[in-house]
């Protein structure tokens, strides 16, 4: 018997339970649908097109060239597929969108309804969002219960299987385009560093783990708060490709630590955890990518002045610490966590714009961009989240930047016009004196922008504007 394999966030062989099921069913036809029909913001951003096309390239390779892609309507060209292919089956993982939800649901209908045998698994997530409740039933609102006690004391996460032994392709007809026909690729050459920093598909997923294994996972819990060095594992856009599964992560994790118990890797495995609870946030509240969890921020008066907006966006605020993140972001299509905490802090609570607008940049520039975990850590930052940072935690991004960016070594590799200042100055040239930024070679303003906006004053209008939401 024929199946089709339609693969989705999952684009990887090794421990793909939908790929495993097909395989065992017979001969597989292997797709990708590049879904038409999904809302405008759902659409992937510039950055996530770029990996996918490459991502999409080393599955094909992968699946030695079978890898058939189309572009359209999901339901109509399965059904298709299955009547021309006389498939009996097809098999795929879930995601959780709330849209893709309802989409699959119709799908599987449909299929269902025209006879087909379907199959949907779980190849993404540890545990899946609706199989975790409180004792009472309700649901979690709050990461470390969520954690500890919903997932941890629950079940352990389902052991990695191999690639499957041997995959024998159905002997069909090619249909469909190719990768390279569908058009996502830049036009203007925005990307040429992504290639230094990055190789999209299941074997370079695999290199970053164990790299991350061998040089950075022992000190994670320290180094991973420090933008200049290598302290975190760069697994995030793997991830959300699904080019390697949190199962493959969490078990070389553990078998790479004989001491359990160790709080590098009590560390890294929660922060899997957060992705988890990203989903679960998802799952369970559907508006969270565009509206407040808390309503109470509904009230919120934002100023969302534009040119603040396009400066913070370009790394042109004079901040250098997000400059830098910012920079790094355009630049690689990734930004460090800590550096992500404090230009979202910045921008939501010093420039008093709206979370949804650094959202949605951060959507069209990561090679990461995730709907769950974006939003979900987009409303952590502006105090509106489930979970989420007070409110009145307003970063200081020069102490931040003293803090985690001591040297300096970040901010001059993505503010490379800064690095003659002293580091006593680094993180706030505007308190330089003149001969010293002189002598750094610097006239602010020109050379680089004078600061935006006051720290100081700025936070105070955060909280002003915060109090007010209260009273009224
Ligand atoms: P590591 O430290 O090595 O962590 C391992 C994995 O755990 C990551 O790959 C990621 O999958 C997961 N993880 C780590 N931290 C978080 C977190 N806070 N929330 C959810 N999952 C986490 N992450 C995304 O994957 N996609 C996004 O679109 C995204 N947007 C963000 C927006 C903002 C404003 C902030 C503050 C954070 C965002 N994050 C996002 C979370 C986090 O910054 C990245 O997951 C992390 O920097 C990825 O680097 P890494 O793989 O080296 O992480």
């Amino acid at each position: 018997p024929v199946s089709i394999v339609w693969f989705r966030q999952d684009l990887r062989v090794i421990d793909n339970p939908a790929l495993f099921a097909a395989v065992e069913h017979g001969t597989i036809v292997p797709v990708y649908i590049f879904d038409s029909e999904i809302a405008e913001e759902e659409q992937p951003g510039g950055a996530s097109n770029w990996w996918l096309h490459h991502s999409l390239e080393s599955l094909n390779k992968r699946l030695n060239g079978h890898l058939q892609c189309f572009s359209g309507d999901p339901q109509t060209i399965l059904c298709d597929l299955v009547s021309k292919f006389s498939a009996n089956a097809v098999f795929w993982n879930r995601c959780y969108e709330p849209t893709v939800i309802e989409r699959d649901k119709k799908i599987k209908q449909a299929l269902r309804d025209s006879g087909c045998l379907v199959s949907s698994f779980n190849g993404s997530l540890l545990w899946e969002p609706m199989s975790i409740r409180k004792q009472d039933g309700g649901v979690y609102r709050v990461f470390t219960p969520y954690y500890r006690k919903g997932c941890l004391q629950a079940s352990a996460p389902r052991y990695p299987s191999p690639a499957p032994t041997r995959i024998t392709y159905a002997d069909v007809s090619r249909e469909g385009h190719t990768i390279q026909d569908a058009g996502l690729l830049p036009d203007i050459d925005w990307d040429s560093a992504f290639y230094d920093h990055w190789k999209p598909g299941e074997e370079g997923a695999a290199d970053k783990l164990s790299d991350f294994i061998r040089h950075a996972a022992r000190g994670y819990q320290e180094e991973r708060n420090i933008p200049s060095v290598r302290g975190t594992s760069r697994l995030s856009p793997h991830l959300h490709f699904g080019e390697i599964s949190p199962n493959q992560a969490w078990y070389a994790l553990l078998n790479a630590f004989d001491d359990q118990g160790n709080s590098d890797l009590d560390c890294f495995l929660s922060e899997l955890g957060w992705r988890e609870f990203s989903y679960y946030l998802l799952f369970h509240f559907p508006t969270i990518t565009e509206q407040n969890f808390n309503y109470q921020f509904d009230k919120f008066k934002w100023l969302n002045r534009q040119d603040d907006f396009i400066a913070w966006s370009k790394g042109q605020t004079g901040i250098p610490i997000v400059d830098a993140g910012m920079r790094e972001l355009w630049q690689t299509g990734y930004m460090h966590n800590r550096v992500r905490m404090i230009v979202g802090s910045f921008l939501v609570k010093n420039l008093l714009i709206d979370w949804r607008k650094g959202e949605r940049w951060f959507w069209d520039c990561l090679v990461d961009a995730d709907r769950a975990s974006n939003a979900a850590s987009w409303q952590w930052v502006a105090g509106s989240g489930a979970d989420a940072a007070p409110y009145f935690r307003i970063f200081n991004p020069v102490l931040q930047g003293e803090k985690f960016d001591k040297q300096g070594a970040y901010v001059k590799t993505y503010c490379p016009e800064l690095k003659h200042i002293p580091d006593k100055y680094l993180h706030k040239p505007w308190e330089a004196p003149k001969e010293v930024l002189n002598k750094a070679g610097i006239t602010l303003g020109k050379d680089y922008p004078k600061p935006i906006a006051d720290l100081k004053q700025t936070r105070q209008r955060a909280l002003d504007a915060y109090a007010d939401t209260k009273e009224n």
